[in-house]
């Protein structure tokens, strides 16, 4: 996933995951800080990320790391907080699915900013499987090729990698807690509103009553997923807003802007 002497940018959200994969990702390097940058995003949710920007500041900081924080609020004109707060108004959108393309675009734009030639996220096994399981819940087919591990996608530069996603979240736990990382305790107030949880909780579920299943659904998810991002890479179009690769005339970043520019005090 990552080349020998690559500049990689961490996605680092203050969490036990992201600070574990700082910390593994430091070791590989064999301590050189200097080849790694932690990218942070503030949401802008008031009483929740403030913790763990703390924690990632200070992690950075131990470990000679690069640490660039960047926010909606500055890239987009608004704070999550803002954006949602005229959400009651429309059912079929979950907080979460608002802010995960926000938070892609924003990651996106600071490894732009920070000259780093791959992006590594957290995303473990457990994240990976539910991820999948939930575009199948939503409908959402078309989607699955962009969780190809290894598409590239030829209009962005910057490779994604998740280095962790043969990993079960309790196993990053585990070395997160050994490690004896600090790590956020305050949940997001907005986690429990989309269908996440309840997957999350199934697959659980179903990982203790038939050890391994999570491993099985996992390649067999690779497997469709696969399929469907060799379709994908045939069909890139350009926003006609903002130029970025898009599977529409317009991005999924700015259709979601010009929804909410009609509900808030709109600055971006
Ligand atoms: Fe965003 Fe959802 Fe994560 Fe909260 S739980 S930070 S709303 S993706």
């Amino acid at each position: 996933m990552i080349r020998r002497g690559e500049r990689v940018g961490v996605a680092v959200s203050g969490g036990k995951d992201s600070l574990s994969l700082l910390d593994v990702l430091h070791r590989l390097s064999g301590g050189h800080g200097s080849h790694l940058v932690a990218i942070s995003v503030d949401e802008g949710v008031s009483g929740y990320r403030d913790e763990a920007l703390e924690h990632v500041k200070t992690a950075a900081a131990q470990l000679g790391v690069e640490h660039l924080t960047v926010s909606y609020k500055d890239l987009f004109g608004f704070s999550l907080d803002e954006a949602l707060d005229w959400k009651e108004e429309v059912r079929d959108v979950t907080s979460c699915s608002f802010c995960g393309v926000f938070r892609r675009r924003a990651i996106d734009d600071a490894a732009e900013k920070a000259g780093v030639s791959v992006v590594a996220t957290a995303h473990n096994l457990d994240d990976f499987i539910q991820t999948f399981v939930m575009n199948l819940l939503h409908g959402d087919v078309a989607r699955l090729g962009w969780l190809d591990p290894s598409h590239a996608d030829d209009s962005f530069a910057i490779r994604r990698v998740k280095p962790f996603m043969e990993i079960y979240e309790e196993e990053v736990a585990l070395y997160a807690f050994q490690s004896g990382l600090p790590f956020q305790s305050v949940s997001c107030p907005y986690m429990h509103e989309g269908l996440r949880t309840e997957v999350r909780d199934y697959l659980n579920r179903m990982e203790a009553d038939h050890p391994g299943m999570k491993n099985v659904l996992l390649r067999s998810s690779l497997d469709v997923i696969s399929r469907y991002a060799a379709a994908d890479s045939k069909a890139s179009l350009r926003c006609s807003d903002c130029g970025r690769p898009s599977s529409s005339r317009l991005c999924n970043v700015c259709r979601m802007k010009a929804t909410i520019k009609q509900h808030v005090n709109y600055t971006g």
